[in-house]
């Protein structure tokens, strides 16, 4: 990344008036979370259509033991680094207005970020299938499974969007309506090739809005609508952002 990029991109940030931070796997990769798609993801090692919604329903003996493997043995250890230390840090400043994060794994709060839309939902919330309540996952015993609702005894999910499932109708609409007013998004480790989410950093640029990438490898935004790509790996990368950008 040249200086140069990185002096104007600051600048970018500092005058405007309404940011938007998009996040993906790829600021989660150096916390140790796992990507889901590629080579090493989840997908390559678990069968994605025992987790869509209506299997999970029928077979939720079989389920519940991959989603406590998968997210509730390695995930719990993870914590947050530099990348999500330096949002929370821009926000802290005044110069972040929010983040839209596709990631599940509850670290940007861990972080400080204090306004987070969470578009694929969390691991650290459950609901109940039966009587519909929500849980904080880490009150929820995984010794026996499936985990009974402390409530009424029905089935518990964890409340992050299932294939099958789609993205809830409030968390769409603050994205949106904060995508619909942003001057500025900063795309961090994504490449948008999940829709609807990938869409957000378009609906800013449409408005002409400024779009600043940050990703380790070309992505379909990198060299079609983002105003200035910063590739490298985000925990590097964002925080000499922010430092740049903070003075
Ligand atoms: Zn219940």
């Amino acid at each position: 990344m040249s200086n140069h990029a990185l002096a104007n991109a600051a600048r970018v940030l500092r005058e405007s008036r309404c940011t938007l931070a998009f996040t993906g796997a790829g600021i989660s990769v150096e916390s140790g979370v796992p990507p889901f798609r590629g080579p090493g993801g989840v997908w390559a090692k678990y069968d994605p259509a025992k987790f869509e919604k209506a299997y999970f329903r029928r077979n939720p003996e079989e389920v519940w033991p991959l989603l406590k493997e998968i997210f509730y043995s390695r995930l719990v250890h993870a914590k947050p680094n530099p990348a999500h230390y330096a949002l929370a840090e821009l926000e802290r400043a005044g110069m972040l207005d929010g983040i839209v994060t596709q990631n599940i794994d509850g670290l940007h709060q861990e972080a400080g970020s204090l306004v987070v839309h969470e578009y694929h939902g969390s691991t650290r919330r459950m609901q109940c299938m039966k009587c519909r309540e929500f849980f904080d996952a880490s009150n929820i015993s995984l010794e026996k499974l499936p985990p009974p609702c402390p409530v009424c005894g029905g089935l518990l999910k964890p409340d992050f969007v299932f294939f099958g499932e789609g993205i809830p109708t409030d968390v769409h609409r603050a994205a949106t309506d904060l995508a619909g007013r942003a001057e500025v998004c900063l795309i961090v480790g994504t490449g948008g090739t999940v829709v609807p989410a990938g869409r957000i950093p378009y609906i800013v640029k449409n408005r002409g809005g400024v779009l600043i990438e940050i990703n380790l490898h070309d992505t379909s935004y990198s060299y079609t609508v983002s105003d200035y790509y910063l590739q490298g790996k985000a925990g590097t990368r964002l925080p000499e952002l922010v430092a740049a950008t903070l003075g």
